[in-house]
């Protein structure tokens, strides 16, 4: 046999990855999966632990905002490991699997039935089913920044028009930080492009480790990152930002024995009634972050 041969030849040693996944995918709970519906939910995935309703409004656990499902379109019930969905009177009706459901009618959910409420569609997969899994691993790989390994741009976007819109409807406080590296284009010039790349990855592990989970962190462009901060109002986002702003300041970023100088300068505002887009929320601590870029870097700024 020759080594291109030898090189090509069918591997039977199981994989540890591929136990790993199939092991994985056993644990799994019953879900479904969003196939066609509003862009910025196409591949979203629900797990079926206890009853859940599906329909528009912002309260329910299965919130989907397209004009041709109802407030309250369909209910999904988990019975004795068994999973069923009604629809709740809903204007445009849900099928699954092409039958219209009639009204009161519970109908027991099979792996891989399509499930259609108004125009939008759903894949059920029952407990075990292998694409819950690699179906996550395709949604996390679309939406995580691959230098750094935080939530990219898109994951951004999508994250903040829900979450604006929740904080609007439910009266609760949302702060949003921009910031941006001081003088970045000069280390790539001076070290080179890897130590900008560097920079960016060890930026991004240092302000991660400072977060809690319910901060969303990303980076939303080249040098210039994001945190929403839920829940916070100016003062909590400002505090975060300044430790930020110092623990980068004060943290040895060394490459190849150099000590890179690195700051960042911030952006701070604060969810406000007067608001309605999430995009006013963005322009205003963009704004901010240009305000501490002009006094001088290395500082926070808010304009209010
Ligand atoms: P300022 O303080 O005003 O923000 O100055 P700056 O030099 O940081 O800003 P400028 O916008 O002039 O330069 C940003 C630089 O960021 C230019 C670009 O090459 C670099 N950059 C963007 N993305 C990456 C990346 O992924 N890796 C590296 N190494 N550099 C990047
Ligand atoms: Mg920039
Ligand atoms: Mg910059």
């Amino acid at each position: 046999m020759s080594d291109d041969e030898k090189l090509d030849k069918t591997s039977i040693i199981p994989s540890d990855t591929f136990k790993r996944k199939m092991e994985e995918a056993k644990t799994n709970p019953a879900s479904i999966i969003l196939l066609m519906g509003p862009i910025n939910l196409v591949g979203k995935q629900w797990k079926i632990t206890s009853n859940h309703q599906i329909g528009r409004l912002i309260d329910l656990e299965i919130c989907v905002d397209d004009r041709s499902m109802s407030r309250r379109h369909a209910e999904v019930r988990l019975v004795n490991g068994k999973v069923f969905i009604e629809d709740l009177g809903s204007s445009n009706g849900t099928e699954v699997a092409g039958n219209k459901l009639k009204p009161g009618e519970a109908v027991e959910l099979r792996d891989n039935d399509q499930i259609k409420l108004g125009n939008v569609i759903f894949k059920y997969l029952a407990e075990g089913n292998i694409e819950a899994v690699t179906n996550t691993e395709a949604l996390n790989r679309a939406l995580t920044d691959p230098l750094t390994k935080i939530n990219n741009r898109l994951a951004f976007l999508e994250k903040v028009e829900q979450i604006f819109r929740k904080a609007i409807q439910t009266n609760v406080n949302l702060s949003l930080i921009v910031f941006d590296l001081d003088k970045f284009k000069s280390i790539n010039d001076n070290y080179g492009h890897q130590a900008g790349d560097f920079v960016l990855k060890t930026l991004s592990a240092v302000v991660q480790s400072k977060l809690r989970p319910s901060d969303f962190f990303s980076r939303y462009g080249g040098e210039e990152f994001t945190i929403l901060v839920s829940g916070g109002d100016l003062k909590v986002a400002m505090d975060l930002a300044e430790r930020l702003r110092s623990a980068i300041e004060d943290h040895d970023f060394i490459y190849q024995g150099t000590r890179l100088p690195v700051t960042i300068s911030a952006g701070v505002a604060c969810i406000d009634s007067s608001m309605t887009k999430w995009e006013e929320l963005f322009e205003k601590a963009d704004q901010a972050s240009y305000k501490s870029k002009q006094d001088g870097r290395n500082r926070v700024s808010t304009l209010d």
